[in-house]
């Protein structure tokens, strides 16, 4: 198994590259995001709890994050890899992560940190609001996303340099030259599919 992480803040492009990546290697994908957005979506319990964090620019609390990953895993023990996408996003989901892992006699091969100035994401999501229809991309909400991941989420990236698995990446070239410096890194673990 192949197990990537791709880390980095709201609006690096996690997202779009999740998807270059995931069809050109046959991973599977799993966004804590779009997970979360899923159960907003089908009004769910876990959804109605989640939304009033997301709404805000918070993070939703560990233990939800951490069950809906757990399942993940179980329901596709085939896989050949994941890529784990927006999460985790704290250290205690990075050790619950790799406790999940170990579990299925597997690891995080690679963590892939898109790095990214901070007024580019601020102009990259303000302008996705246009579009997406995401209650959280309203500049307000936007400033606490930004907040949240620089107190909650850039440690986990000193959790991984420790085990000598976070690499950092330049995220603010097109896609097509992210996705090239990506795939260099990708394939020193794996071929494509
Ligand atoms: P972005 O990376 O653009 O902020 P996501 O779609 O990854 O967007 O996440 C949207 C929201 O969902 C976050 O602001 C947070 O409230 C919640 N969320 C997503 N993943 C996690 C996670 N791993 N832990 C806690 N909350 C999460």
């Amino acid at each position: 198994m192949f197990n990537l992480i791709l880390f980095g803040p709201p609006g690096c492009g996690k997202g779009t590259q999740s998807t270059n990546i995931l069809t050109t290697y046959q991973l599977n994908h799993i966004s804590t995001g779009d997970l979360l957005r899923d159960e907003v979506s089908r009004q769910t319990t876990l959804g109605l709890e989640a939304k009033k964090f997301m709404d805000n620019g918070l993070l939703v609390p560990d233990e939800v994050v951490i069950g809906m990953i757990g399942s993940k895993i179980d329901g596709n023990r085939d896989a050949r890899g994941f890529i784990f996408d927006g999460f985790p996003r704290t250290t205690a989901q990075a050790e619950a992560l790799d406790n999940l892992l170990k579990e299925k006699n597997a690891a995080i091969n690679t963590v892939l940190s898109l790095e990214v100035p901070e007024e580019e994401l601020v102009r990259r999501l303000v302008s996705r609001g246009i579009t997406s229809g995401r209650s959280d991309d309203t500049e307000e909400v936007i400033a606490k996303r930004i907040k949240e991941y620089f107190a909650k989420t850039e440690p986990v990236a000193g959790y991984y340099h420790s085990f000598q698995k976070l690499v950092r990446v330049p995220g603010n070239g097109s896609i097509e030259e992210t996705f090239a410096i990506l795939k260099k890194e990708i394939e020193k673990h794996i071929s494509p599919a």
